[in-house]
């Protein structure tokens, strides 16, 4: 019998979320890191993720009609806070496509929200500055999570179900077998029935070994925290979260929690071929285009940075997200969601993960999520 139900590779969000729905599935677990499990080289560690209603495509409304329950489920079993409602605003030229199909989906779906003038969002929100043709729309349960937070806290209730989490072992190799999975570090073998891999950027090395290269692009993302003369002013619950829909560049901002300081940041980045060849450097260029964005429309933010580091995103075409099964050999699952807007889905993520690992299928609609809607060589 192979020692393991489940081997994940990778401990980022999703990886650390679907130890936790495996392991409470009674699975005898082992969760396999190639870094420490707070390196800064992924995705997931940071102090904060925003997570909202407001979505272009409905399916994601649907999903996070889920999600957000999960969390509140989680922040009970564990004792720890890590959702804070803060309410946040969209805005942008009514015309702007994702914009108009947001304030369209949350229409279509009954999620409460206000649609504003721009004089009338500057009277709510007086620190931000809006054009005259702008629009803007308010959603109260957008919020923050805590997001290294929850990954920890993922991995904690994790361990005590029984889960083993290894960091600092990279996996070299997957090697498909008849009853399971061959999965090798530098310092051992080990087998499993059902391998669930969740590498984020680094999804193609391992999934190339058993025949399939997924479209994902690694993204070099500036994120700059800036400290305001009045941070309290820009600081949680009280601040919003904001996403711009600009035809020039779609920003978002989150504010200061837990004395982090009020983030800025493009949505998206510069690519690269592989995430080997991502420069971890600040890019001053960026960091002085997102003092432009709020130069003009939250000039308070344009003051002096508090913290500032490149994250990844990894993206795919469309930007939704890949969750599949190898055609193959079934006992191979795997996960990209990413594209800069997954860790709100993460707890809810590892439980359809949970449910692809062990039955092949989920009650829940992932069909945007396949790989089989791209061509692949
Ligand atoms: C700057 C930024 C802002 C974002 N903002 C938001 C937001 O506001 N809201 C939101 O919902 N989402 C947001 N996202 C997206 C979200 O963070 C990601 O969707 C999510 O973190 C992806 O998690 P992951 O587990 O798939 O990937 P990762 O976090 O990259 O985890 C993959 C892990 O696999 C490990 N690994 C890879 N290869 C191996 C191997 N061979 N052996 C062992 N381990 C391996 C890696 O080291 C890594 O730790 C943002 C992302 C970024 C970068």
């Amino acid at each position: 019998m192979a020692a393991y139900d489940v081997i994940i590779l990778g401990a980022g969000a999703m990886g650390s979320a679907a130890a936790y729905h495996l392991s409470k599935a009674d699975q005898r677990v082992l969760l396999l890191e190639q870094f420490d499990l707070t390196h800064e080289r992924g995705s997931s560690n940071d102090h904060t993720r925003i997570i909202r209603y407001s979505y272009s495509k409905p399916e994601y409304i649907r999903l996070m009609q889920t999600a957000y329950p999960m969390w509140f489920a989680l922040e009970d079993i564990s004792g720890e806070k890590l959702y804070t409602k803060t309410g946040g605003i969209d805005f942008g030229k009514s015309d702007e496509p994702r914009f108009r199909d947001t304030l369209h989906s949350l229409q279509a779906m009954n999620i409460p929200h206000d649609v504003l003038s721009p004089s009338e969002a500057q009277q709510r929100f007086p620190l931000f500055r809006f054009d005259d043709d702008m629009q803007v729309v308010y959603q109260a349960d957008y919020g923050i999570l805590a997001a290294s937070k929850c990954n920890e806290t993922h991995r904690r209730l994790a361990e005590q179900h029984g889960a083993t989490i290894l960091a600092n072992t990279p996996v070299i190799s997957i090697k498909p077998l008849p009853d399971g999975v061959e999965i090798k570090t530098p310092d051992a073998i080990h087998s499993a029935a059902r391998v669930v891999i969740t590498a984020g950027a680094w999804t193609n090395d391992l999934l190339e070994q058993v025949g399939i290269t997924l479209p994902l692009t690694p993204l070099r993302v500036q994120l700059a925290y800036f400290e305001p003369e009045n941070l309290a002013d820009y600081a949680a619950p009280d601040f919003p979260v904001f996403i711009s829909h600009l035809p020039e560049h779609a920003m978002y901002g989150i504010p200061s929690y837990a004395g982090s300081g009020l983030k800025v940041a493009f949505h998206g980045g510069e690519p690269a071929k592989h995430v080997s060849e991502i420069n971890y450097a600040p890019d001053d260029a960026r960091i002085e285009a997102i003092r432009r964005f709020s130069r003009r429309h939250l000039p308070g933010a344009d003051a002096p940075l508090k913290f500032t580091r490149i994250c990844l995103y990894t993206m795919t075409p469309d930007e939704d997200f890949i969750m599949d099964i190898h055609p193959e050999y079934p006992q191979i699952v795997f996960a990209s969601p990413c594209s800069g807007h997954g860790f709100k889905f993460s707890t809810l993520f590892g439980s359809i993960l949970t449910d692809l690992a062990l039955t092949g299928s989920t009650a829940y609609d992932i069909s945007l999520f396949r790989m089989n809607r791209f061509e692949m060589a």
